[in-house]
């Protein structure tokens, strides 16, 4: 096991508080630590991306939070309240774009509010809000197989924040989708997330995505998955193209590669809440 990281005790401003979190899976006769012990606080409105090799248990500790996993030990808790299942506060994208094919644009959208007892005119006034927002109006009466990926994705996007959730959990959202598609959806989503704010746990393996979107970078280590690292992005919003190209974001961007492909084996990161909390309204 790796080095014993300190628990989190005062969590009282965190949005989202992982607390020593272990989950184990069995694998034929032994058994497999997918998280060991990780804790993790998030604050209101913070956008926190989360970076790591392939089977570190970012989708674990993602699915922990969204109500789909339970820990094996240890707990996660939303607005102080433990989670024990889905909730509609908890928004999530996956990057399988997940729409109903059957379904117009619009009704993808106000399928999550049918279920929030919203009525039918609000549900459609609701809907027309975020396609807009996402840029989709002239193809809101369009069915999926006549999007791109891009804009399918803009589509599930319109979709998790029209059921109005204070946190999205984004599992490699756009991971599916080309680079110059990527970049655009980056942008559009930081837009989005200015004019709307919701606490984000963004999941993907692009190192130049997380630190353009991020109030924090959350790298993660596996054998056993371990916060191994948190970098904080002390970068002004709104995020420009020519911030890419500067020598601040070129040093983030290295020293969070060299977090995620040198590590050292053993290593993890102290997630005391003093030391992880970003002072995120001074940088929003
Ligand atoms: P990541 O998203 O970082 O690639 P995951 O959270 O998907 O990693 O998985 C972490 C580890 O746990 C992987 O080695 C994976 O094989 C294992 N794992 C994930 N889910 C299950 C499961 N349901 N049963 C057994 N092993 C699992
Ligand atoms: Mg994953």
């Amino acid at each position: 096991m790796a080095g014993t990281p300190m628990i989190a005790t005062s969590t009282t401003e965190s949005k989202i508080s992982v607390r020593g979190v272990t989950k184990v899976f069995p694998l034929g006769t032994e058994t497999f630590v997918a998280l060991d012990n990780v804790s993790l606080d998030i604050a209101d409105n913070e956008f926190v991306t989360v970076v790591g090799p392939s089977g570190c248990g970012k989708s674990t500790m993602m699915n922990i939070l969204a109500g789909l996993e339970e820990p094996t030990s240890g707990e996660a808790l939303v607005d102080r309240e433990r989670v024990s299942g889905p909730g509609p506060e908890r928004g999530v994208i996956f990057q399988q774009y997940a729409l109903f094919p059957w379904l117009t644009v619009r009704k993808n959208v106000e399928f999550g509010l049918a279920t929030a007892r919203v009525s039918k005119a609000e549900r459609r006034e609701r809907a027309d809000y975020f396609i807009r927002m996402v840029g989709l109006e002239q193809f809101a009466d369009a069915l999926p197989k006549m999007l791109s990926g891009g804009m399918k994705q803009r589509c599930a996007i319109a979709r998790a924040y029209a059921v109005n959730p204070s946190i999205l959990l984004m599992d490699e959202p756009f991971g599916a989708l080309d680079a110059l598609t990527r970049v655009k959806l980056q942008e559009q989503l930081l837009e989005t997330w200015s004019k709307e704010k919701r606490t984000v746990m963004f999941i993907t393996h692009d190192v130049d995505e997380a630190v353009f979107l991020a109030n924090r970078v959350v790298i993660m280590a596996a054998r056993p998955g371990r916060i191994y690292d948190i970098v904080e992005v002390n970068l002004p919003y709104p995020r420009t193209e020519e911030m890419r190209l500067s020598p601040e974001f070129t040093e983030l961007r290295n020293r969070v590669w060299h977090s995620v492909y040198h590590q050292e084996p053993g290593r993890t990161a102290d997630t005391t809440p003093s030391r992880a909390m970003a002072p995120t309204e001074k940088e929003i």
